[in-house]
């Protein structure tokens, strides 16, 4: 373990700087040198009254995969969330009201956000990965008549991969 701020709670009162006995915590970049903790001893989380410390695994366990299930509904979610951008893009571009343009415009970020989140949970975030282009030819195979599916930019991302 090693202990880590979350800079956004610290107060700058500098207690976790007297009680870290290896100096761990006095850094010219506000974060704690982890070459430095001792295996996360606590005393600067514990004396911490924001609590802006807190302590990780210097070593994480491997991902576990995924049963097909979850993936499968992840992607369908990914795909209504696809659906929601589209319709949220449409209105953006044919609304005359600002404040709904606004809003829609917002609605296409929030909705391409989750899409990557989304996939990232499926697996499938590393666009340089072998796991990418498997992604994007069975996408490909599976999608040979969907309208909607963007065919022609899947090849051009796929030949660029
Ligand atoms: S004790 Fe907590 S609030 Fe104070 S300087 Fe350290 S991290 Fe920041
Ligand atoms: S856990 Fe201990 S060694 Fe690590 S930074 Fe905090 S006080 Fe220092």
């Amino acid at each position: 373990m090693h202990a880590v701020r979350n800079i956004r709670l610290c107060t700058k009162d500098c207690i976790c700087l007297f009680v870290c006995p290896t100096g761990a915590t006095d850094t010219e970049t506000g974060q704690i040198d982890a070459s430095k903790c001792l295996d996360g001893c606590r005393l600067c989380v514990d004396a911490c009254p924001s609590h802006a410390i807190f302590l990780l695994p210097k070593n994480y366990a491997p991902q576990k995969k995924k049963s097909e299930t979850t993936v499968d509904a992840l992607r369908e979610l990914a795909k209504s969330k696809a659906r929601q951008e589209k319709l949220a893009q449409d209105l953006s571009d044919t609304t005359e009201d600002p404040i709904i343009k606004q809003l829609a415009t917002t609605l296409v970020r929030s909705n391409r956000i989750l899409q990557e989140d989304l996939h990232r949970e499926s697996g499938f975030m590393l666009p340089q990965s072998s796991t990418t282009r498997e992604f994007l030819k069975e996408q490909l195979e599976k999608n040979t008549e969907e309208k909607d599916f963007p065919k022609e930019a899947v090849q051009r991302l796929l030949e660029l991969l």
